[in-house]
């Protein structure tokens, strides 16, 4: 058998398949190195994200710290400078007239003369100690409220609550102790606003709050936002409890500190904040976390698209590594799918310099390595069919001319062959067996019953796989094509390999010979028998006329008489036994069943025998059931097997001792049993006992009337009833002989 060329042989042995690719080497790593990279990628940018947040965060805190602080430097320097020119004015000659006699002339000039070192001051007031307004030129400032003792600074607010300037109130001494009033100079708050709140460089949403303590509360007194560029408000008093107003008050109170925090609304800021001790005010600075933290979605975006620039960079990178090791692996299993018997050339094509380039050496040498031993394999498989072949030839050579008959079975009765001599034998043409039930094709028959499926003997071989094996005296037949029947010796013999049954094999002999020799050998003795009955007759039957003639004899006549007699009736019993055996044997004994009352049967043969007994001086004990049964069998066959038991007994049995003779009937069967106390039958002759003219060798001495016949007619005949017979014997001890009928 050689394989189809068009499936390689390595690839589709056995019952595995060739497996579908699910997927491809350059599929898994270009999937694999894009999975890497982008997962390493996505770690990375929002690693970087993060990072780069806090960062920022942290340099705006720093930033809006410093912030804060210059422009806190700025607002104190400014009013400083303005405080100490208001101490210098106060403390000048010209004030010190103007106090004493105001003239507005000479307080214009002043007032010009302090214009012109701060462009800020747009007014001067002059106040008696009792606050009353003495004088003032450019715009006035109102009273100080409570006792003045140094220069003071109150911001003056207009209508609105805006924060528009400030009064810088300073007292005014006489002779350098003698409180003679105080002067007001009045600032416009603009110049420093725009310096101190203009310009913070931090972003659209940057603030800034300055506040300061009144009555009691924190208040806002000024409010910029640089997106509006405007001053927002100022004196509303500030909602402490708010994250922005409690940063106020943190100020407003000596406090000072940058932090992270959310407004009132929830939005994120980043502040700084500031105390202004020397005015016992404080500013906060602050700016929107997300317009500081936008650059970062710019940067995120950025981030997206170099990362996937990067990804797409590792799948090709990824897809052109792959295909280089891939090609190779792909070259190497075309040259091995080429591969199969008769075709085992491989050439090398992979030149990698790598495990590739290794491996398609290794499946190199294989190869060759492969092709060596399959040659040897080929060669091998080759002698071991021809050898076979020849076993072959010749077991069928001795299958096909031996005389037997002989058929083959498989596990299931099925014929699988059969030899010439089988469809000699039955008639039959090979196609009408093989294939067939064997059962169907070997019918059986016993003497005149035939086998059922059940009981033949193939059925019960295949299912108790046990051999079967008839004897001559079965009489087995088969029924031939031609519905002739063949006397057969059968032999069938369960097939096994190991504990797996694979079928059977069925051999017979044609006996039609032996079976017409056992018949002509039946039909002499038959004949002779009848032959030899009729002078024996006539013997007897001139002895009793003698006896009955009263001739007057001697002793000694008397003796050869009583011998003549004796002798006479032996022979007779011997030729009785001989046509009993004969006619069993033929199956020329036409027993003929009818209903027997079987215990008034067994009573009346045991009351014949009882006379037996007596005159051997024995015993004989008789058991038998109190009611009667009726059973359908064969009287005169009976009494044969009876009386031989009884007989048997009586013969081998010492003077004196005792017999039994029990008769039981059972559920389904009449159980008789006749017992002995005589010499019993050496153990090792005990399986010969039923055989034809069987002897036992511890009789042959004592007792040298007997044929050996009784026991074989017995058996045939209890068998042909349906029952069966059986003994137990020990030797010097006694017998016992079972028969068994059936109860129909
Ligand atoms: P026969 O009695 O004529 O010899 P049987 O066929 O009746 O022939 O018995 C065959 C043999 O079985 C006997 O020769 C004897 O050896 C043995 N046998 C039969 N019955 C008994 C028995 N009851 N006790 C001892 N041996 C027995």
């Amino acid at each position: 058998m050689s394989p189809p060329a068009s499936q390689p042989a390595v690839l589709t042995e056995g019952n595995s398949r060739v497996p579908l690719l699910r997927t491809t080497i350059l599929r898994r790593i270009v999937r694999e190195s894009v999975l890497v990279s982008a997962a390493a990628i996505v770690v990375v940018s929002l690693l970087s994200i993060v990072v780069v947040q806090s960062l920022l965060s942290e340099r705006t805190l720093s930033q809006l710290s410093s912030v804060a602080t210059a422009r806190k430097d700025i607002l104190e320097v400014t009013i400083q400078h303005d405080r100490e020119r208001t101490a210098f004015t106060a403390a000048s000659p010209e004030l010190h007239a103007l106090v004493q006699n105001w003239d507005p002339d000479s307080a214009l000039l002043l007032l010009n003369s302090l214009r012109s070192q701060n462009s800020a001051v747009i007014g001067m007031s002059v106040f008696s100690p009792n606050h009353t307004l003495l004088g003032f030129t450019g715009v006035a400032s109102v009273p100080f409220t409570g006792t003045l003792t140094a220069t003071k600074v109150v911001p003056s607010l207009d209508r609105l609550g805006s924060w528009n300037g400030y009064d810088m109130y300073s007292p005014v001494y006489a002779d350098g102790s003698v409180f003679i009033g105080y002067v007001a100079i009045y600032y416009d708050v603009a110049p420093l606003l725009t310096s101190v709140f203009g310009n913070l460089g931090l972003g659209e949403s940057a603030d800034i709050v300055l506040g300061r303590q009144l009555n009691g509360s924190v208040s806002v007194l000024h409010h910029y936002q640089e997106k509006n560029q405007t001053r927002v408000f100022s004196s509303v008093v500030a909602d402490v409890l708010s994250p922005e107003g409690a940063l106020l008050k943190k100020a407003v109170t000596g406090g000072e500190g940058a932090v992270d925090v959310r407004n009132a609304d929830g939005i994120a800021l980043l502040a700084a904040y500031r105390s202004i001790p020397s005015l016992g005010w404080g500013m906060v600075v602050s700016v929107q976390k997300s317009e500081i933290l936008s650059g970062v979605q710019y940067f995120a975006v950025d981030l997206l698209i170099v990362s996937t620039l990067l990804i797409l960079f590792s799948a090709i990178i990824g897809y052109l590594l792959a295909k280089s090791l891939t090609s190779p692996l792909k070259s190497l299993s075309s040259s091995l799918s080429a591969l199969m018997p008769g075709h085992w050339t491989f050439a090398r094509s992979v030149h990698t310099g790598d495990e590739v380039e290794m491996l398609d050496y290794i499946i190199a040498d294989l190869t060759s390595r492969l092709k060596k031993t399959y040659d040897h394999l080929e060669e091998l498989v080759a002698e071991r069919t021809q050898a076979l072949n020849k076993e072959y030839a010749l077991d069928r050579a001795i299958l096909e001319s031996i005389e037997y008959g002989v058929m083959t079975l498989d596990a299931a009765g099925l014929i699988t062959d059969v030899n010439p001599a089988f469809l000699t034998l039955l008639g039959y043409a090979r196609q009408e067996c093989v294939g067939r039930q064997g059962i169907e094709v070997l019918q059986l028959s016993q003497k005149k019953a035939i086998f059922t499926a059940d009981t033949h003997p193939v059925t019960q071989c295949l299912s108790s796989l046990r051999s079967f094996r008839s004897s001559a005296s079965m009489h087995l037949s088969m029924l031939k094509k031609n519905q002739t029947l063949l006397p057969v010796l059968l032999m069938v013999t369960p097939l096994m390999e190991e504990k797996t049954l694979l079928g059977a094999i069925v051999i017979f002999q044609d006996m039609t010979e032996d079976r017409q020799i056992d018949y002509m050998k039946s039909e002499f003795i038959t004949l002779a028998s009848h032959q030899l009955r009729t002078p024996l007759s006539a013997v007897r039957w001139n002895l009793e006329l003698f006896n009955e003639a009263g001739a007057t004899l001697d002793e000694s006549h008397k003796e050869y008489m009583t011998e003549i007699e004796q002798s006479s009736r032996r022979m007779a019993k011997v030729l009785d036994e001989l046509l009993h055996a004969a006619r069993l044997e033929e199956g020329g004994y036409a027993y003929e069943k009818q209903k027997v009352k079987i215990v008034a049967e067994i009573k009346r043969i045991a009351d014949e025998n009882s006379i037996l007994t007596e005159a051997a001086g024995m015993h004989m004990s008789v058991q038998l059931p109190a009611t009667d049964i009726d059973v359908s069998t064969d009287p005169i066959l009976l009494e044969i097997v009876l009386q031989n038991l009884v007989a048997n007994a009586i013969k081998y049995s010492p003077k004196g001792s005792s017999i039994s003779f029990v008769a039981e009937v059972l559920a389904d069967r009449v159980e008789v049993r006749v017992t002995d106390a005589g010499m019993g039958i050496p153990v090792s002759e005990q399986k010969r006992v039923f055989e034809k003219f069987f002897r036992a060798h511890n009789v042959r001495q004592t007792d040298t009337d007997g044929t050996g016949l009784g026991l074989y007619i017995s058996k045939r005949a209890i068998e042909s009833l349906g029952g069966g017979i059986s003994f137990v014997s020990e030797e010097g001890k006694g017998t016992t002989f079972t028969v068994n009928m059936p109860l129909i």
